[in-house]
């Protein structure tokens, strides 16, 4: 089947752009390898386990984007003392707690809420899930991509692609022609924000460390919880999450990780913290579709990202989207939202 726009990728930057073309009065095809929409978005009952902070009143793209879509925040809890964990395990409370300016803001609902457009994106059949792009044919009015799913492969023809997922894994695709070794190492060398991060979600029955004056935010040099903040949502459903210190390769086993993360807690927040109501992991590093072993040695501080074109044959007919290739905020949300926001002007300019 022949379509003006393929977009492949069904994250933040897929369903927004696929949302400005669709209000534009097109109608995009959308394939997503996974069998959800949202990419790094994940959500549990409420609760992230990918991105959870968002900054509205610096970040343009997400203010609009929440506005439009009616969606609120609410602020990173932050009240009360703040602990250290040394590398031997000694506890150094600080009472000032963490103060930020501005401070960071989570989305009420989570931040699945940023993908409401695509449930009905999906009804109306331009997102199409459980398709895994594999190969890019360029021909002389378009490209024809080719998907692997469980029932084998299928072929789809655009006049233009759009691809919004990680320049890595782009970099990962069969396109014929062949894209120059310059340019396969230019992409293999743009880390995937967040990719090698493993995050961890432990819910209470209560935030009882609030009532003991902490603010549930921690750092520790001994791990296994390298950096740890308050998650309780706002109807008081109580939990801590934090993200693994350490590259991935070298993060215990998930059961004996779970009992060292209970412990952790417990020498950061006393006897309470032994009694969880559960204890989620989620290993970013061992998702195929966000991660590529290069993303298991994590990048010393924010990368510099920036947009991306391949060369000719392929720029006339396929764009690069995704957050790592943003003008601004590579890597965030809003980069994802910026990055749509240019696809979506330079395909409404063809
Ligand atoms: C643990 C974690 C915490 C984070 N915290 C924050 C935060 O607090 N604030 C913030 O602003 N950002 C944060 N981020 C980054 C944020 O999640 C990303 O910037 C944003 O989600 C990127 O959106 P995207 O659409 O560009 O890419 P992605 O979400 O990666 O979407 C790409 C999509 O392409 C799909 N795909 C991949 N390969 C194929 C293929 N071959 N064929 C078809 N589809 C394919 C994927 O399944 C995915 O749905 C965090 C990320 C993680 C992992």
């Amino acid at each position: 089947m022949r379509h003006a726009v393929i977009i492949v990728g069904a994250g933040l930057a897929g369903v927004a752009l696929a949302h400005a073309l669709h209000i534009a009065g097109h109608k995009p095809c959308v394939l997503e390898a996974r069998p959800r929409w949202g990419g790094r978005i994940l959500g549990m009952d409420g609760f992230d386990l990918g991105p959870s902070w968002v900054w509205p009143t610096l970040q343009p793209r997400l203010a609009a984007w929440i506005s439009a879509h009616g969606l609120s925040c609410y602020e990173q809890y932050s009240a009360g003392a703040l602990q250290f964990e040394d590398a031997g395990g000694r506890i150094h409370t600080h009472a000032a707690g963490i103060a930020q300016a501005p401070p960071s803001q989570r989305l009420a609902g989570g931040s699945e809420s940023l993908l409401t457009p695509a449930p009905a994106l999906q009804r109306t059949g331009m997102i199409i899930t459980g398709h895994a792009v594999r190969a890019l044919h360029l021909q002389n009015d378009g490209v024809e991509v080719i998907t692997h799913t469980a029932a084998g492969a299928q072929r789809w023809r655009g006049q233009h692609v759009v691809l919004t997922l990680p320049p890595r894994l782009i970099a990962a695709l069969e396109f014929m022609p062949a894209l120059p070794a310059t340019v396969h190492a230019q992409l293999t060398a743009i880390p995937t924000w967040m990719a090698g991060q493993t995050k961890v979600l432990v819910q209470y029955a209560a935030p009882f460390w609030r009532t003991e004056g902490y603010s549930g935010a921690a750092f520790s040099q001994r791990g296994p919880i390298g950096e740890l903040h308050d998650a309780t949502l706002p109807d008081g459903r109580a939990a801590l999450t934090g993200f693994l210190a350490g590259p991935a390769m070298q993060r215990a086993a998930p059961t004996d990780l779970r009992r060292e993360v209970v412990a952790q807690l417990h020498n950061l927040f006393g006897a309470a913290a032994m009694r969880p109501l559960a204890v989620h992991v989620q290993d970013w590093a061992a998702e195929p579709f966000t991660a590529t072993p290069a993303d298991r040695t994590v990048p010393r501080g924010h990368p510099h990202y920036a947009p991306f074109k391949l060369p000719e044959p392929w720029h006339q007919r396929v764009l690069l989207a995704g957050s790592e290739v943003a003008p601004e905020f590579g890597g965030y949300l809003e980069g994802a939202l910026q990055a749509a926001a240019g696809a979506a002007a330079a395909l409404m300019a063809t």
